[in-house]
């Protein structure tokens, strides 16, 4: 329960009455929208129906009106745009006047994110201007039937435990969530709402961090995130040389290599290649578990998969218990067998 000193300034305080709808901030960087927010927009409008109030997204840029038509096909009612010059790449200072600005000035009930590098980064920043609570990194959101405050559920104590979090008192409700993990809501073109044009009143003088110069970062191999099948390897296989062989099996299903923890701290691997609660979600439509016994940690990040099909030498070995196909067996006979048989077809 984090229930932060109430703020006393006039500008961010007003009794809880006040507070209204359920926003959902759409991250756009460089022209390209993060899917979660629209994952989140879908998970928002079922907390909206049941709080009865309005879905709002929230778009921060500078020259991306072109998002607007899709919050709206992805289900906003209402779309609050801040669109300046200022705005045009990701800095944490700005975002964070351009988001705690505008929840001051319109106060929304919750205020969600997703759980990427730019929400890590600014959703404790506008928390703090605010003064109030945040969640990060859940799981699964709910709204209480009694106080209709936000359910927020997430990992704790290394994934041993999942904590419910309730922010009883302070205003906004703001959480981050972890992308994949809620259902892509269908897209409807088309669909139209208000749109309220937010002002920024700030200058690139007011901060302390310039852009010099935009560098891409180099792709990894990974790309797990849209990945449709994911080989993924464990301490099972036992050297790094072996890694050759699930490669095979990968390229003959036209599959994306990844691996668990294990496998990236022997040095198999690189991180952008891990799954689980430290690494990325996943969500293919085939996951397959090689030699990974399915720590708690790992299962976090692939168990919503379709489907999964688990390949390992201990019968009892957790990854079974969330596999619809298991093998149980020495992965060294069954991958090359399975290579060669789906070669033939
Ligand atoms: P192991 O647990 O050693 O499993 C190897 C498996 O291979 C065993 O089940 C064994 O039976 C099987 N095997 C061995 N030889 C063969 C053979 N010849 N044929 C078939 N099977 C064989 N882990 C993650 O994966 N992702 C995370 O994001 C993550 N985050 C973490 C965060 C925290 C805070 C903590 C505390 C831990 C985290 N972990 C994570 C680590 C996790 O707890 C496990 O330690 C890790 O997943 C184990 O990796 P593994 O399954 O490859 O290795």
């Amino acid at each position: 329960d984090h229930t932060a000193p109430k703020p006393t300034s006039t500008d961010v305080q007003g009794d809880d009455q006040g507070w209204h709808g359920v926003w959902v901030i759409i991250e756009v960087n460089r022209g390209v929208v993060a899917p979660v927010s629209w994952e989140l927009l879908g998970e928002g409008r079922k907390l909206a129906d049941t709080i009865g109030c309005e879905l709002c997204g929230v778009i921060i840029g500078f020259e991306i009106e072109d998002v607007v038509p899709q919050a709206f096909a992805y289900g906003a009612e209402k779309v609050y745009l801040v669109d300046h010059p200022v705005l045009k790449d990701y800095r944490t200072e700005p975002y964070t006047a351009a988001m705690a600005d505008i929840a001051n000035q319109y106060r929304p009930e919750i205020i969600l994110m997703g759980a990427t590098s730019m929400g890590r980064d600014v959703f404790p920043a506008v928390a703090t201007k605010l003064q109030t609570g945040l969640t990060a990194d859940c799981t699964v959101l709910g709204i209480d039937s009694e106080t209709k405050n936000l359910q927020q559920t997430r990992p704790a104590f290394g994934g041993n435990i999942m904590a419910t979090i309730l922010c009883r008192t302070s205003r906004p409700q703001m959480a981050t969530v972890r992308p994949r993990v809620m259902e892509m809501p269908p897209k409807v073109e088309g669909r139209t709402g208000e749109i309220i044009i937010a002002p920024f009143n700030h200058g690139e003088d007011d901060f302390r961090t310039k852009v010099i110069e935009f560098i891409p970062a180099v792709a990894g191999n990974a790309f797990l995130d849209k990945a449709e099948i994911i080989v993924s390897v464990g301490l099972g296989l036992g050297a790094k040389r072996h890694l050759a062989m699930a490669q095979e099996l990968a390229d003959v299903l036209g599959a994306t290599l990844a691996g668990s923890r294990g496998a990236v701290e022997a040095g198999w691997l690189t991180h952008d290649q891990q799954v689980g609660q430290s690494g990325v979600t996943v969500r293919p439509k085939v996951y397959i578990a090689i030699g990974i016994s399915g720590a708690i940690q790992h299962l976090a990040g692939m168990a919503t998969s379709d489907f999964i099909i688990a390949i390992n030498n201990d019968p009892e070995a957790p990854i079974f218990s969330v596999a619809n196909f298991g093998i149980s067996g020495d992965l060294f006979q069954i991958v090359p067998a399975l290579t060669e048989e789906f070669k033939k077809r």
